[in-house]
């Protein structure tokens, strides 16, 4: 039996650059799927515009149209005649002002007796009829605008029906471009989990059969893209609230995988990992099964624990083989060192290899 937990690994940073070439291959692998999900992202839809120009009355339109001319011109009209009242309406507080002062000054000089002025009386006269023609002007662009609003009001009632009908006719285009958008929207999601399915599942393939080989880095790489896009794919094409579904029934599977390894490994603990426990308790010349202290050879009197085991000055060799006899643990029983079948010498009964020959045995674990 070959032991595989010891493969060789090589020297750190030929690790590191590994490692850090497989991260390289993983975003490389994942700039391409994006690359493709691009593509499949950019085919044509359905347009709206060419939808309607299929759907609407072609008559209705062009009466909407003039329709709207005509009430674009009339706003035009209204904005011109609000812009003369706004001019008007300053002149008017101007030659109002003028007035003011005029009576003002007017007042002083009679009760001070003096007579009045011809000229000011004249500029009196004359900011009063420009105040009164202004306020005429004033009240001729109200009715100005009342009338542009019922031009208006007549327009739109004319058109009512156009406006109704047209109105429908966008309701329906619209719904069809609902519809068709949808369509286009699983068209490309299936597009995109028609790539990306396959690639996953011989990326899995090569996962099962040789993910002990040269080749898992790259494996590993190219499926952690494949299926990062396969997330977003999903996430982007199932609405979220199932989304969160499918995420926590993954989360929960790996947990339950886990754990079932964990179990597993109490239970009936792998014979690797229990050859590499044996391996250690050997090392520390404790009993691989109790932890009870090996005492043979030179340590038959010595005192230590697998904790102390370091500090443990060993004693001076004394010369006999004394310690090449066959040993059994004293604390539970297990046969520790026995006598090889190949070449007669003393081997560790709990390793895969005789140290005198090399000869390898199944390790039986001890009940
Ligand atoms: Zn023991
Ligand atoms: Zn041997």
């Amino acid at each position: 039996m070959k032991n595989t937990a010891q493969k060789p690994r090589g020297p750190l940073t030929h690790r590191i650059l590994i490692g850090f070439f497989t991260i390289i291959l993983s975003l490389l692998a994942y700039w391409l799927l994006e690359f493709v999900m691009n593509d499949i992202d950019s085919l044509p839809g359905p347009q709206l515009q060419e939808l309607e120009a299929g759907i609407l009355d072609k008559s209705l339109l062009e009466r909407e149209r003039s329709a709207n001319q005509e009430l674009a011109q009339i706003e035009q009209r209204r904005q011109d005649v609000v812009a003369r009242q706004a001019s008007l309406e300053a002149s008017t507080n101007s030659s109002r002002e003028t007035m003011n002062q005029l009576l003002e000054i007017q007042r002083l000089e009679l009760q001070k007796g003096a007579a009045t002025n011809e000229g000011e009386a004249k500029a009196l006269t004359d900011s009063k009829r420009l105040f009164l023609s202004n306020q005429a002007k004033y009240q001729d662009l109200n009715d100005e605008l009342e009338n542009l609003r019922e031009q208006a009001r007549a327009i739109q009632d004319k058109n009512s029906g156009v406006r109704v009908q047209l109105e429908d006719q966008r309701a329906a285009a619209n719904r069809q471009y609902v519809g068709l958008r949808k369509q286009h929207e699983r068209k490309k999601a299936s597009l995109k989990l028609l790539v990306l399915i396959p690639l996953l599942l011989i990326a899995f393939y090569f996962f099962r059969v040789k993910r002990g080989s040269l080749l898992a880095p790259i494996i590993y790489a190219t499926g952690a893209a494949l299926l990062l896009k396969l997330f977003e794919v999903l996430h982007e094409y199932f609405p979220s609230r199932y989304f969160k579904y499918i995420l926590i029934a993954i989360a929960m599977a790996l947990v339950v995988q886990v754990l079932l390894y964990l179990l597993r490994m109490v239970v009936s603990p792998k014979k690797e990992f229990l050859l590499k426990q044996f391996r250690e308790a050997y090392e520390k010349f404790v009993c691989p099964v109790c932890e009870y202290p090996i005492r043979r050879g030179p340590l038959r009197y010595a005192f230590w624990t697998k904790r102390t085991i370091r500090k443990l000055i060993l004693p001076e060799p004394s010369g006999q083989a004394t310690h090449d006899d066959p040993y059994t643990c004293p604390a539970c029983g297990a046969m520790l060192y026995e006598k090889c079948p190949v070449c007669g010498g003393v081997r560790h009964s709990l390793l895969g290899y005789c140290e005198k020959c090399g000869a390898s045995k199944e390790v039986v674990v001890p009940a």
